[in-house]
């Protein structure tokens, strides 16, 4: 393996490569059909592993609502990667790319009958359960089928992490996970209903893009007497699931930074799982495939009035929401560099008819022409797969690059 991970985007003659085989995107948007998502499997493969080295021993569940492509599933069971689903139709996508069902692992707070159904009928690894009702639900899908649902259980830890309010779920304000409080009832609804329920450990999820891991270690360390009781009452009893959330650095690419904190988030789960005989699970998702993924968009006008300056391009919200949703920086580049141009200040936004349609906010950019491509860098993760088709606009294209 490498020493290090490359870079995924540069610039060769001023033209802007990407991925693994630095790929001049510039060949991929000559005969311009719109706003264009462009994923380097290489760079999800190599992140793949990456991952999975940082730990001694660990199952990695890859959390699919972070981009659900075809291929970009495929590449990641042929990883030995299982998929972490939140939805019967993620289950479904899961199974058709290639995972088996003994890969694929199901959080969610809103399961229905029929997703619980088709979970139980597939025969999916584990549920992970976000609350009471949920399970008392399960449990009698589970004795009308006459099986035995593997149930593990997501607690909250009511812990909170520094990120945006919109992606943090692990305080007892937000709708994810069992208050811990009802640990005991949980148990003993367990004695009661064994041959419906098999319980197999825990989760935790304390949300996305952490960047330090002091609170992760916190909420590991407060439920480990938790997972303790649980591993006392049944032998089956081993998950022990960190959930997922470890972050990217939007704003620039330090390949030896971002080792470096995937080594010390590694460190932090197994430091503080290392005296229980469990079997650790991670549910990754934003971290595998983020720099993987960029989206191509054309210039459309550049317009001005007295108070701003704006670049009208012909993607927005509608197909990279993270902006409008949570305030995030995607790094912007021109697929052709101009190292004379001088630099002003613009709006970069889109035609979908919301003021929070916009990619960036006065950021420096070299004054386009008409027609120009732009890349937004590090959206392969929460990109297409939360597109959507308001004002009636098309959904973003998507290809590989193998
Ligand atoms: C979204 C989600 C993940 C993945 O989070 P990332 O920040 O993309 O790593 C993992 N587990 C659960 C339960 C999730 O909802």
């Amino acid at each position: 393996m490498k020493s290090t991970l490359k870079p995924v985007l540069n610039y060769q003659s001023d033209s802007l490569c990407f991925g693994e085989k630095s790929i001049r995107l510039e060949s991929l948007a000559k005969d311009w059909r719109g706003p264009l998502y462009v994923y380097d499997l290489g760079t999800i493969r190599e992140r793949a592993r990456w991952m999975k080295s940082a730990f001694r021993s660990v199952q990695a569940y890859y959390a699919m609502k972070a981009n659900s492509h075809p291929r970009v599933l495929q590449t990641l069971a042929a990883e030995s990667y299982g998929a972490d689903v939140v939805s019967g139709g993620e289950i479904q996508r899961a199974l058709e790319c290639g995972f088996s069902p003994k890969q694929i692992i199901y959080s969610g707070v809103g399961k229905t009958l029929a997703e619980i159904e088709l979970a139980l009928q597939v025969g999916i690894r584990q549920i992970n359960v976000e609350s009471l009702p949920e399970l008392e639900r399960i449990s009698k899908v589970a004795k009308r089928l006459g099986k035995q649902a593997p149930v593990v259980f997501r607690l909250n830890p009511d812990i909170a992490i520094e990120t945006h309010p919109y992606i943090a779920t692990g305080l007892a304000e937000n709708k994810f996970g069992i208050e811990s409080g009802l640990w005991g009832e949980i148990l003993s609804r367990l004695s009661r209903e064994k041959d419906s329920l098999r319980p197999l450990g825990l989760s935790l999820h304390l949300g996305s893009q952490m960047n330090e891991f002091e609170s992760l270690r916190e909420a590991l360390k407060k439920l480990i007497p938790f997972w303790k009781e649980g591993a006392s009452v049944s032998p089956d009893f081993r998950v022990f699931d960190a959930g997922g959330g470890l972050g990217v650095d939007y704003e620039k690419e330090n390949p030896e930074a971002e080792l470096e904190l995937l080594q010390n988030y590694a460190n932090t789960i197994e430091s503080c799982l290392k005296d229980l005989p469990a079997e650790t699970q991670i549910e990754p998702g934003r971290w595998l495939v983020a720099r993987a993924g960029l989206l191509l968009t054309q210039v459309q006008y550049v317009k001005r009035n007295s108070h701003r300056q704006f670049v009208i391009v012909d993607s927005g919200m509608n197909h990279l929401i993270r902006p409008a949703l949570y305030s995030a920086w995607h790094r912007i580049f021109p697929l052709r560099q101009d190292p004379n141009a001088k630099l002003e200040k613009f709006d970069v936004v889109g035609p979908i008819c919301e003021s929070a349609d916009f990619f960036a906010k006065e950021r420096l950019l070299p004054c386009p022409q008409e027609g120009d491509i732009w890349a937004l860098a590090d959206a392969g993760a929460y990109g297409a797969s939360m597109a959507n088709t308001y004002n009636l606009q098309a959904l973003p294209q998507e290809i590989c690059l193998d």
